[in-house]
């Protein structure tokens, strides 16, 4: 292999390994790589001299000076992202480290149907452009979270459960035709986990799951740190595992699935049942009579005062999801499971002693041991920062290999430019 080539793989992994991990030092990205101190400071002294690099102030000392820390330059580009939910979308526009350039948040309209939804969603990236002083011209790639079930080669939502309209929907087509950029599309739970992974709980974890609950619950699961999608994409249905015989119907045609016992949905209709039924709560008086009004928040305040009824609905749904846990657990044997999503943020307090009581109580002890259940200490900007993750490195690679070949008058594709793993082979130069 010429020289160059391996070097300039050592440069592209490195500043991969830079890209993920936000802020590291010189030390750190040889005790990443293996690589020797000398080769990670020749490659970093070049990234920098090239523009692609920054140093960032200090990191913590272990003994002796404290060590300079590298990022992304963010001078390189803007990106893109839009989470969109079956209530709520958020758009922000990001510099390609993920710093925000700009936020906005409105209903998605998914649930009046695409025709309306997507030049809504269209607006609302445009809107937030705009709000950025972005130009659509300056950026890199737009990154697509949505919950629907979808085939990830087409850029489509296949379906999605309860919201019947979005049944082949080209979602990739439709931004493309309007921004002439095609954008990348996932599934929320992965993209809501990809910013985990980034900038939350599990940036040292390396096999861990993701749970979203929100209106719909989904998750993501990671196995060495990367991403196991399955065999064809659809892996980390979580929410459609089968939990109660003759349980209440699912989006998905099945009854009892997991998501009808544990997701805001659920627990808003079951409180507004019972509420509508004459039962005795303080949820009445708080929603004024008016059930429409019962929200995991006024459920989570009524629980925090006291009222019986809501502490029960809390419980029954953390436990429910504790059971269904020990099997996740037993599966895969995670190191940390991350529950986030909107009803996480707003009643993750009350349920997580209930959740870990529930899963130490089935688990094996030995599994136990070894597990952290944690909740998810990040905002809804970071949401939409995890769908402009989806394009950040793959945007990052392509600005690297251009800048190679313009200076080198045409370096060859370097396909197998992957993240660096501590090997030997890697070292050699
Ligand atoms: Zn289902």
């Amino acid at each position: 292999m010429p020289k160059i080539r391996n070097t300039s793989l050592h440069a592209l992994g490195l500043l991969k390994l830079l890209y993920e991990h936000v802020r590291v030092s010189r030390s750190d990205l040889s005790a990443m790589t293996g690589y020797s101190a000398f080769l990670v400071s020749k490659l970093c002294d070049s990234l920098l001299k090239k523009g692609f690099i920054t140093e960032v102030g200090s990191g913590d000392s272990s003994g002796g000076r404290r060590p300079t820390l590298l990022s992304i330059a963010p001078g390189l580009g803007k990106i893109a992202g839009l989470h969109v939910g079956r209530v709520n979308a958020r758009m922000v526009v990001t510099d390609i480290c993920g710093n925000e350039l700009a936020f906005l948040k409105m209903p998605s309209r998914v649930s009046v149907g695409p025709s309306v939804a997507m030049p809504h969603l269209i607006d609302l990236v445009e809107k937030g452009l705009q709000k950025a002083g972005v130009r659509r011209e300056e950026l890199l790639g737009i990154g697509v979270g949505i919950s629907g079930i979808l085939d990830r080669e087409a850029g489509t939502t296949l379906y999605w459960p309860k919201v019947p309209q979005w049944v082949n929907v080209p979602v990739r087509r439709i931004f493309t035709d309007h921004f002439g950029i095609a954008p990348e599309i996932e599934d929320t739970p992965r993209t809501m986990a990809l910013a985990e992974r980034r900038l939350g709980l599990a940036r040292h974890a390396e096999n861990w799951v993701y749970l979203m609950i929100g209106a719909s619950m989904g998750s993501a699961i990671f196995i060495n740190r990367e991403l196991y999608t399955g065999s064809r994409g659809f892996s980390g249905e979580f929410g459609h595992i089968t939990v109660k015989d003759d349980g209440p119907l699912c989006g998905c045609g099945n009854r009892g699935c997991l998501n009808t016992l544990v997701s805001a949905t659920a627990l808003i209709h079951t409180a507004q049942t019972s509420v509508s039924e004459g039962l005795s709560t303080q949820l009445w008086e708080l929603c004024d009579g008016d059930v429409s009004k019962i929200s995991v928040d006024l459920i989570v305040r009524a629980a925090s005062a006291g009222d019986r009824f809501s502490i029960r609905l809390l419980n029954e749904l953390g436990s429910q999801l504790g059971k269904a846990m020990i099997t996740l657990v037993h599966l895969l044997d995670p190191e940390l499971v991350v529950i986030g999503g909107g009803l996480a943020a707003d009643a993750g307090q009350i349920l997580l002693p209930i959740i870990r009581n529930a899963v130490s109580d089935g688990v094996l002890p030995l599994t136990a041991n070894n597990l952290s259940i944690q909740f998810s200490e990040l905002r809804e900007v970071d949401w939409a920062i995890g769908a402009s993750m989806l394009v950040g490195e793959k945007a990052l690679e392509k600005l690297f290999l251009s800048k190679q070949e313009a200076a080198k008058g045409g370096v060859k594709k370097l396909e197998s430019a992957t993240r660096p793993k501590r090997d030997k082979e890697a070292v050699s130069i």
